[in-house]
């Protein structure tokens, strides 16, 4: 006799939950390995800006500059050279600045790994008698809005 608890047998296992969403299982099939999804998770470029804006209406709180509306956030990129902005709303801001502390993260690593890298190369190689060959990296970091 097959003993299923209810919550068990009601519930849809993970795996069937997300290949109902198309979008999930297109994306699933390029992720990287799942120990770098863990700890990276997805990201998004740009960066938030807060506004507080003006209504222009002279009879409401935000004639003074202290009372405006806000604040609101707006999402930020660079694309052809051009910034390109976009208000965000209250629940969609939270998980733009997740996706964007996430590439924050993700760059800072790569950052440290390539500088890692570059150190580790030149002793491997010159222990060996060798030179490294490679352009030189710049020492300083980003901190840029993008
Ligand atoms: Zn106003």
């Amino acid at each position: 006799m097959q003993v299923v608890s209810r919550a068990t047998a009601d519930r849809p296992t993970r795996r069937a939950k997300r290949s109902r969403c198309p979008h999930n299982a297109r994306y699933r099939q390029q992720l990287p390995h799942p120990s770098t999804r863990r700890s990276v998770g997805f990201t998004c470029e740009g960066s938030l800006i807060e506004r507080y804006t003006c209504c222009k209406n002279p009879n409401c709180r935000c004639a003074d500059p202290e009372q405006r509306h806000g604040p609101y956030w707006q999402l930020s990129w660079k694309e052809n050279g051009k910034t390109i902005s976009r208000l965000l709303s209250a629940e969609d801001t939270a998980i733009y600045q997740e996706w964007i502390t996430n590439r924050r993260r993700l760059d800072a690593a790569l950052e440290q790994m390539r500088d890692l890298s570059r150190q580790a190369g030149e002793q491997i190689l010159a222990s060996r008698g060798r030179p490294f060959h490679g352009p030189t990296r710049p020492r300083q970091r980003r901190h840029s809005a993008t």
